[in-house]
């Protein structure tokens, strides 16, 4: 009988010669050989492979149901070795119109030199999707980020899937908003789920991270080829305390879902505020999609203040609970304006998000004193 999600999330092997409960943190970065080529466990050098790595990655392919999963020293890390293995010269990468703006930079101004091209698709829209997909060159993939960051928009991963597969066309997903405890996208037929780890699976804002898993035996194979090749390792002890946060990420998810949405709705009921982006509320357009394809609705609120950027500066130094901070997932509430900060790469573009939003990473704290926080805030 396979075991439920959390339960799952809290199974790392002992340490076998000491019985030490938690995995050890294995500091090293090398191994001893016994003989020439005769290898401990096939443990050789901590490029290649580490044992805290090593138990982190089991535990990882264990909640996305995957055969495979490989740990990388960051987000953007994973999402490189992955578009590196998948992508070929020739190829695009089919981006949705509000893509993190740290993958936006990525093909812009490094993939570009590669041969490696993007185009953006509004994936709400299946038929350009198809179209989209219809015309990619060999070699080319759909980049899926659901839901969106920071715009809270969701695209269907499954239909997507079922679209892509006629072409041979690859679904990569950045799932991190949602992360493996609220959306299964291997499940729904992605190719590849990727995470930036940093976020809410390790869930304490101390560590970057980021993870690929999948069930393809193949694109597994070049993974881990060019994890090692590129030298894309993450260390032993940022392994294990992504680790130690996956261990409680199901019911951090649920007291940041439960949070999220009590934000969203005085949000919502509040009349300095022009527009709030929650997949919870039953007006949200990702609403009916992200009830089918999700657990619950995530974090995650964003919002758009009367009186535009400025009323939007002016939340973000008023707060004294949502600290005014990049980055998202951790236990603490932080908040952002995008448009300047995390998104700061794709100002100008197609994909800068609107310069009046404000973003929330709705933390575990008590509701009640995160409503009466952004309340205070927002004059
Ligand atoms: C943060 C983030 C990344 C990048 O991850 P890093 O760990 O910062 O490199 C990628 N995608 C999304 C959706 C993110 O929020």
């Amino acid at each position: 009988m396979a075991y439920g999600f959390n339960t799952r999330a809290l199974r790392v092997p002992h340490d076998p010669l000491t019985g030490s409960v938690v995995p050890p943190i294995h500091q090293t970065s090398t191994y001893v050989q016994d003989a020439v080529g005769t290898l401990r466990g096939g443990y050789e050098y901590s490029r290649v492979a580490n044992p805290t790595r090593t138990a982190l990655q089991d535990q990882l392919a264990s909640l996305e149901g995957a055969a495979h999963a490989y740990a990388f020293p960051s987000g953007l890390s994973a999402t490189d070795v992955l578009l590196r293995a998948v992508v070929r010269p020739g190829g695009r990468v089919l981006l949705p119109d509000d893509v993190y703006g740290g993958t936006y930079r990525l093909l812009d101004k490094v993939h570009a030199g590669t041969g490696i091209g993007y185009a953006v698709v509004n994936q709400r829209d299946l038929d350009a999707v198809a179209a989209a997909v219809a015309q990619a060159p060999a070699g080319s993939a759909l980049w899926l980020e659901t839901p969106t960051n920071p715009m809270m928009r969701v695209a269907d991963i499954a239909a997507i899937a079922e679209l892509a597969a006629g072409h041979g066309v690859a679904v990569l997903v950045d799932s991190t908003m949602a992360s493996p405890y609220l959306q299964q996208p291997l499940a729904l037929g992605a190719t590849a789920v990727l995470h930036s780890s940093t976020k809410y699976l390790a869930g304490h804002s101390d560590v970057l991270g980021g993870v690929v898993a999948t069930n393809d035996d193949a694109l597994a194979e070049q993974l881990g080829f060019l994890a090692n090749a590129v030298g894309a390792a993450p260390g032993p002890m940022d392994a294990w305390l992504i680790s130690r946060g996956v261990k409680t990420l199901g019911v951090r998810m649920d007291r940041h879902c439960a949070n999220a949405r009590a934000v969203a709705q005085m949000l919502l009921d509040h009349p300095r505020v022009e527009r709030v982006h929650y997949l919870g509320l039953p007006d949200d357009p990702g609403h009916e999609l992200a009830a089918r394809q999700m657990r619950n609705f995530g974090g995650m609120v964003s919002f758009r203040p009367a009186g535009g950027a400025q009323a939007a500066a002016n939340v973000a130094k008023s707060t004294e609970l949502f600290t005014l901070a990049e980055s998202l997932g951790g236990v603490e509430s932080l908040l952002c304006v995008p448009a300047q900060m995390t998104h700061a790469s794709a100002q100008g573009t197609e994909l800068a998000p609107p310069d009046d939003l404000v973003r929330l990473s709705v933390g575990i704290e008590d509701a009640d004193d995160l409503l009466a926080d952004l309340d205070r805030a927002l004059g």
